[in-house]
Formats: structure tokens, C-alpha cells, sequence
């Protein structure tokens, strides 16, 4: 598949909006562009989609996930003149939501808007506190709430309106990077291993979950569904290498220097070994990321589901994550894919993990 094609599905992925609880026009985008080499497509009713190769019933099953949800916003309440007041849909950043663009997602269809800003003549000087959510309202145009109320919808989802743009030809922006970029490599991933199905030993499923961002829910309904014996999860994770970041408190993982590989907690010892040791092979740059309690992704609701899943994170680095302007290099999702591509090669019908 061309790189092209790739990066015109990318750019689809991006531009179809998937917050969290609405993830259903992205997970067509998704579906559609894995189907025509995937054995089969399993989805679930929360709308998290699944895409497998089948080697053999007597193999191990490699799952390789990803979450398809992003942050946003929701309608919350309508003034009567007519102003859309919004909370947030999992980790959104009220510091930097004025000004904004964004598109609310209707039954109708989008209804467009701005996140009122007011001037800096009339602003009070003397109040210096971000704001909170409910210091900041939606301007859709509307004359009063009836009016408002026949354009959207209590309840109805919010996202800023900003898409894919390139800052080099390898760092890419957007909002919503976090995770897009995840269900890019794994659709990438499927396709490449798809492509030398003669040589794979494993089943492998791609997974893209729903609701990672509020908890990780489709991550661990899919792995009760499919049962998988090991994960290699991607997410993205903090590029540390940017001014005012401290790395004596959250380490040091740069832009654009490969995959992190996250030691501890819900990693499992041997498969962490087993990536490390494929990317030495494979000559693919790695980084090295340490979990303290949780990793915070999708792997927290996957490692302990059954008797247990051996699990692995393997993250794209992104500055500016949560925010409209995420940042990730391009050969960064490359390397994280090819990691996960040359890992499942690599394995046996019947790799253990087992640790005694
Ligand atoms: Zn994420």
C-alpha cells in the first residue's frame, strides 16, 4: 500500500470525529479500511471494532490495540439568549478551549461555533484564574434558547474543529492524534502482516477500543470477547522534550527518537524482553518509559482480564497532548508499527510467556 493511501486514511481518520461515547462514523473509517484484508470483523455493542488474521485454532492469539476515542466536549445547558454551555468529555483542557472553533455534533448534522472569547478591552484585569468549564460558552449564532434548542441538543458531543497539518514532512499536528495515530498503526500493522500471512505463525487481531479516555471500557469488554493470550497496546505518551517539562518528574522520551517502551506494572516482564529484543533485531530506536502504579492506557484494563493477558505498551511520543495542537512524528508511528509487525513475525504457534 502506498504511503499515500496511508496517509489519506490517516487524514480521514482525523477529520471524522470519535469522542468519547460517539465513536461510530470513526469506526466505519476504520472498518472499511481494514476489511479488504482481514479474515474477519468482530464488533461489539459499544461500537469497538475488531480485525483478524487466522493462522490456526492450535495457535496463540496476539492482539494488537488501540483506542479510536478522543477528548471533547458536551452540550450541558442553554441560556435564554440563546449561549451553549459545555462540559468536558474525559481529559479536555479548559485552560485552552477560548477562541476555539468547534463543530457540535447533532442528529441534524454539525452546527458550527466559536468558544466565546471576550476582547481583551473588556476583559476584568484583575481576574487572572483560568477558567473552568462552566466559565465557558458556545456562540452558535442563535437569537434565543428556542432557537439554540432547534439547532442542537442537550447531551450532544463537542470537538474542536482543528485537523491534520504538516509542520515538516515528518511532524504531523492535529487534535485528536491521541489515539488516531494508534488506530493508524494497528490498521497498518494488520495490513503489513496480512501481506506475509506465509510466514505468520500466530492468529492476530487488531482492536480499536471505544472509551479509553474515561476509563478504558472497550479495551476490556473486547478482551473478555476475544480472549487473547498476549497484547501489544499502543497509545501515545508524552514527549518530555519541550520547555518547561521537568524529566526528574516525568522522564525523558523525545520527538521523533522511536517507540517508548513502558517498564513495570501491567507490562509483563518477558514481553517487554521479547520487544526489546525484536527492535534490536529489526534496528528499530527505542526509548524506555517507567509506569509508577498505572500506565494510563487501554493496557491497565487488559493485563488482569481472565487469568490473565501478557500485555505490553509501546507508545507514540506526542507533545501537546490533550489539547488541539498534538504533535507526533510520523517515523515514530512507522517504527511503533514495525515494532509490533516484526514481534508477531517473531513469534511461535505457541510462545509462552510464562515466567516460571
Ligand atoms: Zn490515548
Amino acid at each position: 500500500m502506498s504511503t499515500d493511501t496511508k496517509i489519506d486514511f490517516l487524514e480521514k481518520l482525523l477529520s471524522t470525529p470519535s469522542p468519547v461515547g460517539y465513536e461510530v462514523a470513526g469506526q466505519r473509517v476504520w472498518l472499511d479500511f481494514v476489511k479488504p484484508f482481514s479474515d474477519e470483523i468482530t464488533t461489539d455493542v459499544y461500537g469497538s471494532a475488531a480485525a483478524s488474521l487466522k493462522v490456526s485454532d492450535d495457535a496463540i492469539t496476539v492482539m494488537l490495540e488501540a483506542h479510536c476515542d478522543e477528548i471533547g466536549m458536551v452540550v450541558q445547558y442553554i441560556d435564554s439568549d440563546g449561549f451553549v454551555y459545555i462540559n468536558r468529555l474525559g481529559g479536555s483542557d479548559a485552560g485552552i478551549a477560548r477562541a476555539k472553533k468547534v463543530f457540535i455534533h447533532t442528529q441534524k448534522g454539525i452546527v458550527s461555533g466559536v468558544i466565546g472569547n471576550t476582547a481583551i478591552h473588556l476583559q476584568d484585569r484583575t481576574n487572572k484564574k483560568l477558567p473552568t468549564w462552566k466559565d465557558l460558552f458556545i456562540d452558535i449564532g442563535a437569537q434565543n434558547k428556542e432557537e439554540a434548542q432547534q439547532m442542537v441538543r442537550v447531551g450532544d458531543p463537542v470537538t474542536f474543529t482543528d485537523d491534520l497539518e504538516f509542520i515538516t514532512d515528518d511532524l504531523i499536528t492535529a487534535r485528536a492524534l491521541d489515539n488516531r495515530i494508534g488506530s493508524y498503526i494497528i490498521a497498518c500493522a494488520l495490513q503489513k502482516l496480512s501481506s506475509q500471512k506465509d510466514k505468520l505463525k500466530v492468529n492476530v487481531v487488531a482492536v480499536n477500543s471505544v472509551q479509553e479516555e474515561i476509563g478504558g471500557y472497550g479495551a476490556r469488554m473486547m478482551s473478555y470477547r476475544l480472549k487473547p493470550n498476549v497484547a501489544i497496546v499502543t497509545d501515545v505518551t508524552h514527549a518530555t522534550d519541550t520547555p518547561g517539562v521537568d524529566n526528574k518528574e516525568h522522564g525523558e522520551v523525545k520527538l521523533g527518537k522511536g517507540p517508548a517502551v513502558t517498564h513495570g506494572t501491567a507490562n509483563q516482564i518477558k514481553l517487554v524482553e521479547f520487544l526489546i529484543e525484536t527492535a534490536d533485531k529489526a534496528e528499530i530506536p527505542i526509548q524506555h518509559e517507567a509506569s509508577s502504579i498505572r500506565t494510563g492506557t487501554d493496557t491497565d484494563s487488559i493485563f488482569y482480564s481472565g487469568t490473565g493477558i501478557a500485555s505490553a505498551l509501546v507508545s507514540t511520543p506526542m507533545r501537546y497532548m490533550h489539547s488541539p495542537v498534538e504533535m507526533v512524528s510520523l517515523q515514530d508511528a512507522a517504527h511503533v508499527s514495525e515494532l509490533m509487525v516484526q514481534a508477531v513475525l517473531m513469534m511461535e504457534a505457541k510462545q509462552s510467556f510464562e515466567l516460571f
